[in-house]
């Protein structure tokens, strides 16, 4: 699933190619995305049609696209604008109108000029959805702080004092920080030494490491454009290079990069946890 690195890297390719464009026509596939549910499209046709993208940012693992206000100049719709999820397998793409639609494209945006924004995504746990306005999205509204531009040591320190869930189980909650998932999660805790079975309250001495730790995590994947394990791809359907200096996850049975003790692999509800059995005691 892509994880912050991931769908920054994809906001950084895809702004330049969209901004300042004028959205003509929106289609989509009729099929449910996001646990089968309908896509508004009469929605998104009044927030897109016959604006301009002001531009394309991102919060957490969303993927938000601002257009223009409306012409009318009422100001009805200010700060509306396109919430896109990829959720495990979503791609977007720029292609010509010209170009053959692949399979599993289930939303295009069709902008003045020929190009085509496509929202492709094979597994349809994904979700694009209108913002009237962006600010107003519930699942947005409920997202905790982003870990690159608002999250600080003193807010983390106190939300970790208050906790006893685990540690890995804090860090991936998309309400108490948003945009980790479990790559970045694990090697977050790497970094910072800490069992993912730790309680969370455990760490709230040394929130200021935890910080550094996944910032320095989440800038190693940006740097890099992304980890693809299988299906991420950039804006230009490349795949990222961050798999190969993952620090520890992926890598069970292998030499820890700092002791050498054999990286430990566990699922804990279905997900895989990898950690180094010294460097990271509970
Ligand atoms: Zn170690």
């Amino acid at each position: 699933m892509p994880e912050l690195p991931e769908v920054e890297t994809i906001v950084r390719g895809l702004d330049p190619l969209v901004r300042g464009r004028r959205i003509e026509a929106v289609w989509w596939s009729g099929q449910g995305l996001h646990l089968g549910r309908k896509v508004d499209l009469r929605g998104l046709r009044a927030v897109a049609v016959g604006r301009a993208i002001d531009g394309v940012r991102r919060r957490g693992k969303y993927i938000l696209i601002d257009v223009d206000a409306d012409p009318a100049g009422r100001g009805r719709d200010a700060g509306a604008g396109i919430i896109i999820h990829l959720g495990m397998t979503g791609r977007l793409r720029v292609q010509p109108k010209s170009a053959p639609r692949v399979p599993h494209t289930h939303v295009v945006l069709a902008f003045a000029g020929g190009d085509e924004l496509r929202f492709v995504d094979a597994r349809r746990f994904g979700w694009v959805t209108p913002g009237r306005p962006i600010a107003g999205d519930a699942a947005l509204a409920a997202l905790g702080p982003d870990p690159l531009t608002e999250l600080d040591a003193p807010a983390l320190a106190a939300a970790l004092g208050g906790a006893r869930t685990p540690i890995k189980a804090f860090l991936l909650d998309q309400r108490r920080i948003a945009g980790l998932g479990n790559i970045y999660v694990a090697e977050a805790l790497f970094r910072v030494g800490a069992h993912p079975a730790m309680p969370a309250k455990r760490l709230a001495r040394r929130a200021d490491e935890l910080l550094a730790a996944v910032r320095a995590a989440l800038a190693s994947g940006i740097a890099r454009r992304g980890t693809s394990l299988r299906d991420y791809v950039d804006i230009d359907g490349e795949r990222g290079d961050n798999l190969s200096a993952l620090l520890v996850y992926g890598r069970q049975g292998e030499p820890c990069l700092r002791c050498g003790t054999s990286i430990r692999r566990r699922v804990d509800s279905g997900r895989a946890t990898f950690f180094c059995p010294r460097c990271q005691r509970r």
